[in-house]
């Protein structure tokens, strides 16, 4: 493409004046996107055909100008995209990310500094280092604790449970599981609200899903009288419990397990204790909400989603173990061609030791920036506001007679049912297609987006409470829509 010299210092200046050009445009919009959020409905009009529609295009041979495909990525994309960050989006656990946060990944991806290894990533490293220190230190973890970023909490509660495979049977990594003592009889204890991505790692781990054993649990939480039975009962049948999976908000209705208990069970008992902390772990910023996950300082490795509750733009994912010579041993390998100590340093700084991603995206930069700039103490006020907005909506669900909350909210997570004088006396399978369906037109509407999930064998509507600008407004407009809906539905 470049024949000259000078084509590629023209191309450079081009380059810089595209990003200057189209850089402040893109910005505008999107800072006029935030500010003017609740004129737009929360999510597309469109049914999925006619999304599909907009998209088939051929590979494209000839380019077009940058302005047009610009506008066309805020008509098409931008314009049917789900909207966080309006209010009445109410669905998943998906944060409306702080401003600096996404200004700082926008530059990560200028910078493209891969954390696969120090030399491609100096600073990168540090950074990342810096975070999963001040992540450990809010957990209360000892010194000698260690950590990576990852892609999410599926690949935190992987690497977490790899490391107490690789503790208990030591030879896993290298031998495999067949050939390893009684690693065959390992067995993973969890509570049966875990996250799906927890019985996974068993099956990616070469143990089975079999060997997924879940704990009984006591109001929706993990009963640590249950686990100490579940451990001794599989000890009597020759198995070999090895780690237990707590949950620290439950992604259906958003529980803690009792941790501090369960800690007690797992030190009596010698058994490795893994929190599944993606939603909640973040309640550690806040000293009236820090109670929830009390015991958590005692856990042997922690995953935690800072793209969940400390709004960050994903992916921003987090391990952290206690003991970090567990975290190098779950990944016992030599990759001389990568991993290097160099002379006179005493250990080798190369982040990707410790993770099964070799690239991976300079994620801790927002975070590094976000803590730096908003500082602990904002991140608390975050959490607190949300919090006592779920509670909120559990009061006035529970002074409505036509509304039901399915169980005491303990985050911003929160199940409820709709039960108008119109359905009573129907079945229950009848009611649970009610629920379903208020869902499904809500958030086909416009006006608000909500999930549902299955409690106790019934339907019923979920809300998660991400965004701080969700209020008492928002919540009385979600229950006149499916008052509304309700009726239309009924045919009252
Ligand atoms: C969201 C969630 C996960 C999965 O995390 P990802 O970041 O989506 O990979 C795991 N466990 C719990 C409790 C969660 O809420």
């Amino acid at each position: 493409m470049f024949t000259t010299e000078t084509d590629a210092a023209a191309q450079l200046a081009a380059d810089a004046e595209a990003l200057r050009s189209t850089g402040h445009d893109l910005i505008d919009r999107m800072a006029d996107y935030l500010a003017g959020i609740e004129s737009r409905p929360v999510s597309t009009p469109l049914s999925p055909a006619e999304l599909e529609r907009r998209f088939d295009e051929p590979l494209p041979r000839e380019g077009r100008p940058a302005g047009e495909v610009w506008d066309e990525v805020w008509r098409d994309v931008v314009g049917n995209a789900i909207h966080f960050a309006h209010p009445m989006y109410m669905g998943h656990q998906i944060a409306p990310p702080l401003p600096h946060a996404v200004l700082a990944d926008t530059l990560a991806s200028l910078l493209n500094q891969s954390l696969a290894v120090w030399e491609m990533s100096p600073t990168g490293t540090l950074v990342e280092e810096r975070v999963v220190c001040w992540l450990a230190d809010a957990l209360g973890f000892p010194a000698s604790a260690a950590g990576t970023l990852v892609s999410g909490g599926s690949v935190a509660n992987l690497t977490g449970l790899l490391a107490a495979r690789e503790a208990r049977f030591p030879g896993c990594w290298t031998d495999g599981v067949a050939r390893t003592p009684d690693a065959e009889r390992a067995v993973l204890l969890v509570s049966e609200h875990s996250h799906y991505s927890v019985e996974r790692t068993a099956g990616l781990m070469g143990l089975g899903s079999h060997s997924v054993v879940g704990v009984g649990e006591r109001d929706g939480k993990m009963c640590p009288t249950e686990l100490e039975r579940a451990i001794d009962e599989l000890r009597g049948e020759g198995r070999i419990p090895f780690a237990v999976s707590a949950t620290a908000g439950a992604t259906a209705m958003g529980l803690f397990d009792p941790l501090d208990q369960i800690a007690d069970v797992c030190q009596r008992a010698g058994v490795w204790m893994h929190v599944d902390g993606a939603h909640g772990a973040s309640f550690v910023m806040s000293d009236t909400l820090r109670h929830l996950v009390h015991g958590i300082e005692r856990a042997d490795s922690v995953a935690w989603d800072p793209h969940k509750m400390l709004w960050m733009p994903m992916s921003t994912g987090a391990v952290l173990v206690r003991d970090g010579r567990h975290l190098e041993a779950a990944f016992r390998q030599k990759a001389p061609y990568l991993f290097h100590t160099r002379p006179g340093e005493d250990r080798c700084r190369d982040a990707g030791r410790m993770t099964l991603q070799c690239t991976r995206r300079f994620d801790a930069l927002k975070l590094w920036v976000a803590l730096r700039h908003y500082g602990t103490g904002h991140f608390a006020g975050l959490l607190e506001r949300t919090t006592a907005t779920a509670r909120s909506l559990q009061d006035k669900l529970a002074a409505a007679s036509d509304f039901e909350p399915m169980h005491a909210v303990e985050s911003n997570i929160l199940c409820f049912r709709h039960l108008p004088e119109s359905v009573r006396g129907w079945t229950d399978d009848e009611v649970d297609a009610f629920q379903a369906e208020l869902r499904a037109r809500l958030n086909a509407s416009g006006r608000g987006w909500i999930t549902t999930t299955v409690l106790n064998e019934r339907r019923v509507l979920r809300v998660t409470l991400m965004n701080p600008r969700t209020g008492d407004e928002h919540l009385d407009r979600l229950m006149e829509a499916l008052r509304e809906i309700g009726r239309e539905l009924a045919g009252t």
